[in-house]
C-alpha cells in the first residue's frame, strides 16, 4: 500500500457530535495501525452555516480525546493555524485551487454552467414533486455552448457550474465495508460543482482536496454514500487515481433512531462536562460499530490502535447505549491516578457550592481521602457531589431504614459512648476511625449490624455507604459530635 493518509473533515457548523468523534477516531486509529498520518480539514464552503468559534471547538474536542492527528488545523496560543506540506488546510482559503479545477472541467464538456434562477428551479422541484417524481435538475442549460455561456457571464449574467452526468451510466465502486455499490446516472442529479459566489460545494471541494492531499482512505458517515457515485465520477473525469472507501454506520439511540440532540447530550462537550473522562468515552465509541477479536472490552488508545481493522466494522447502525459507558468510564476512574481525580473532582465540589477553590487547596489531604473513600462508587465525574453531599452541612435524615435506626432502643448509649471517645482526643485520625467501634463494643456489648447500622445512619443519615472509619476521619470531630448531638436531640 503506499503512503497511508486519513482525514477528518468536519464543518465547522456547531459543537463535534458524538458520531462525528467515533469517525475521526476510526480515521485517526486506522492511520495509527497503518504507521500512517491523520489530517484534520476544515470544510466551510457552506459560509452560511458557518458557526463562529465551532473550528476551535472541533480542535479542542480531538485534543481532550487523544486524537492526536498530524497534520492539517492546529491551535496555537489562542490562534487557528494550519501545519503540513498540503496546505491550507481550510477550504476556504482553497478558493483559487477549486477554480482551476472547475475550468478543466468545463473545458473538457465534464461540467456546463447553469444560468437557471432559483425561481424556475424551485418551481420544477413544486412540479416534479407533484408527479411523484425524484426532484433533479431537467438539464435545460446542457445544451449552452461554453463560448456563449462565458459571453452572458461576462455581461454580468449570474451562473452556477454543474457537473455533466453521462445519461444511463452505471457507476461503481467498493466500499471496505459494504462491499460493492453501483448507481445508474439516471438516479442522479447534475451536482452543482461551483456557486455563483466563486465558492465551491462540498462535492468539488471533497475531490480536489482528497486527491491533492492524497488521502488513501475516505472513511466518513453513512450520510454521505449517495454523494459517493458522483465524487466517483469527478475523479474519472479528472483522471485521478480513487482512494479507498469506508461509509460508517451511524450512531443510534436505544429506540434505533439516529442519536440526535432532542434525546439528550450528542456533543462532545456534553459528554466531557458531565464528568465522562476521554481514555472512557473512546473506549466505547470504539466498540459502538466496531468490535475487538476477542472479548475484551477495555481498551486502551494503544489496544485500539493495534486492534482496529475495517473488517470488524459493522453495516448496522450500533446502538450508543449510556449504561454501558458508565460502566467503561467507571473503569477508567478506578484506574485515575489520585493527583488528576481530585483535579477533576474540585471544579464538581466547587460547582455544587460544596467548597470554595480555597478549601479544596489548602485539603487536599481530606480531598485524597474524600475521592478514595468514593472512587468505587463513581460512573461520571458529575457524580461527586451527590456521593459526598452527606458529608456537609447539617445531618439530613431521609431514608425510612436511618430513620428506624436511629429510633432503635440503644441508640443512646452507642452515641454517649462514640462522644466519651471523641472527647478524650484531640482529632480524628484513621488509627482513632479504625479502632474505636472496637472499643464501644467492648464498653457497650453491642455489637454487629445494632453497632454499625444506628452509627452509619447518626453520622451520615443513611444505611448504607462507603467506609465508616474514613467517613469519620473525613467528618472530623466537631462534626462528629454535632452530629450525635443533633441525633441526641441536645
Ligand atoms: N464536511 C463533511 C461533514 O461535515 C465531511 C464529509 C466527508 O468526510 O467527506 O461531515
Amino acid at each position: 500500500m503506499s503512503e497511508v493518509r486519513l482525514r477528518f473533515a468536519p464543518s465547522p457548523t456547531g459543537f463535534l457530535h458524538i458520531g462525528g468523534l467515533r469517525t475521526a477516531l476510526y480515521n485517526y486509529l486506522f492511520a495509527k495501525a497503518n504507521d500512517g498520518k491523520m489530517i484534520l480539514r476544515i470544510e466551510d464552503t457552506d459560509q452560511t452555516r458557518f458557526v463562529e468559534g465551532a473550528i476551535e471547538g472541533l480542535i479542542s474536542a480531538l485534543k481532550w480525546a487523544g486524537i492526536d492527528y498530524d497534520e492539517g488545523v492546529f491551535m496555537e496560543d489562542g490562534e487557528i493555524v494550519e501545519k503540513g506540506d498540503y496546505g491550507p488546510y481550510i477550504q476556504s482559503n482553497r478558493l483559487d485551487i477549486y477554480q482551476k479545477y472547475v475550468d478543466q472541467l468545463l473545458e473538457a464538456g465534464y461540467a456546463y454552467y447553469c444560468f437557471c434562477s432559483k425561481d424556475r428551479l424551485d418551481h420544477l422541484r413544486e412540479e416534479q414533486k407533484i408527479k411523484g417524481q425524484i426532484p433533479r435538475y431537467d438539464g435545460l442549460c446542457r445544451s449552452i455552448s461554453l463560448e456563449e455561456a462565458r459571453e452572458r457571464i461576462a455581461k454580468g449574467e449570474k451562473a452556477v457550474v454543474r457537473l455533466k452526468l453521462p445519461v444511463d451510466k452505471d457507476i461503481s465502486f467498493h466500499d471496505l465495508v459494504r462491499g460493492d455499490i453501483t448507481i445508474n446516472t439516471n438516479e442522479m442529479d447534475d451536482q452543482v460543482l461551483m456557486k455563483s459566489d466563486g465558492f465551491p460545494t462540498y462535492h468539488m471541494a471533497v475531490v480536489v482536496d482528497d486527491h491533492l492531499m492524497k488521502i488513501s482512505h475516505i472513511v466518513r458517515g453513512e450520510e454521505w454514500l449517495p454523494s459517493t457515485p458522483k465524487h466517483i465520477y469527478l475523479y474519472d473525469c479528472l483522471g485521478w487515481e480513487k482512494p479507498e472507501y469506508v461509509h460508517l454506520p451511524g450512531v443510534l439511540n436505544a429506540d434505533h433512531k439516529k442519536l440526535s440532540k432532542r434525546q439528550g447530550d450528542v456533543s462532545v462537550e456534553d459528554f466531557k462536562n458531565r464528568g465522562y473522562l476521554p481514555e472512557g468515552l473512546v473506549n466505547y465509541l470504539a466498540l459502538v460499530g466496531w468490535s475487538p477479536e476477542g472479548n475484551e472490552e477495555i481498551l486502551s488508545m494503544e489496544d485500539l490502535i493495534q486492534q482496529f481493522s475495517f473488517d470488524r466494522v459493522s453495516k448496522a447502525g450500533g446502538v450508543f447505549d449510556k449504561n454501558k459507558l458508565d460502566w467503561v468510564n467507571a473503569h477508567y476512574i478506578k484506574k485515575l491516578p489520585m493527583d488528576e481525580l481530585v483535579d477533576l473532582a474540585i471544579p464538581e465540589l466547587v460547582k455544587a457550592g460544596l467548597m470554595t477553590e480555597e478549601d479544596c487547596k489548602e485539603k487536599r489531604d481530606f480531598l485524597d481521602l474524600l475521592m478514595e473513600t468514593i472512587r468505587d462508587s463513581l460512573s461520571r465525574m458529575e457524580e461527586v457531589p451527590e456521593k459526598v453531599d452527606f458529608l456537609f452541612g447539617d445531618l439530613e435524615v431521609t431514608e425510612e431504614d436511618a430513620k428506624d435506626q436511629l429510633k432503635e432502643d440503644h441508640i443512646g448509649d452507642l452515641l454517649k459512648a462514640l462522644e466519651e471517645e471523641l472527647d478524650a482526643v484531640d482529632e480524628v485520625d484513621q488509627d482513632f476511625a479504625s479502632s474505636v467501634m472496637k472499643k464501644i463494643q467492648k464498653k457497650t456489648g453491642i455489637k454487629g449490624k445494632k453497632l454499625y447500622m444506628p452509627t452509619r445512619a447518626a453520622l451520615t443519615g443513611n444505611v448504607h455507604g462507603p467506609e465508616l472509619s474514613n467517613i469519620m476521619v473525613l467528618l472530623g470531630k466537631e462534626k462528629m459530635l454535632d452530629r450525635i448531638h443533633q441525633v441526641l436531640g441536645e
